[in-house]
């Protein structure tokens, strides 16, 4: 079993490797992620963040999360895939968000959570057994 997983943006211009498993495994239903994401949600890892690695240079858009929390969405400047999304607390707190579809291994990823539930689409099926959040 590897204490790393590999991943990396849709042209290859950034990759990163990342200390696994993760301290956690979210999905996000949030308004902003569905616009950054371009789809219905982001799946999210939260690693430590001395155990990530990145190698290539990534852009930066600074969001505002919904308590008006500054949220840095880290993506690729060449493809766009968003990659690292980090907040003031997580530095506090020692982790980093990666997206977690642009890992290399995705086969095994069962997320338990769900944030922000009350912004899912409407024909999203939350799978038994996992948390449901109205917001986050
Ligand atoms: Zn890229
Ligand atoms: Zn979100």
């Amino acid at each position: 079993m590897s204490a790393t997983r590999s991943g990396g943006c849709l042209c290859g211009a950034v990759r990163y490797e990342a200390a696994w498993p993760p301290l956690a495994l979210v999905v996000c239903h949030c308004r902003n992620c569905q616009k950054q994401s371009g789809s219905a949600l982001s799946v999210v890892a939260m690693v430590a963040r001395n155990g990530l690695n990145v190698t290539g240079e990534m852009a930066m858009f600074e969001d505002r999360g919904s308590s008006g929390q500054a949220v840095y969405r880290h993506f690729c400047p060449a493809c766009g895939s968003p990659l690292v999304t980090d907040t003031p607390a997580a530095q506090a707190e020692g982790h980093i968000f990666i997206k977690a579809g642009t890992l290399d291994e995705t086969a095994d990823l069962t997320p338990t959570v769900h944030f922000w539930s009350c912004r899912a689409q409407h024909w999203f099926p939350f799978p038994e057994g996992t948390q449901r959040l109205e917001t986050q």
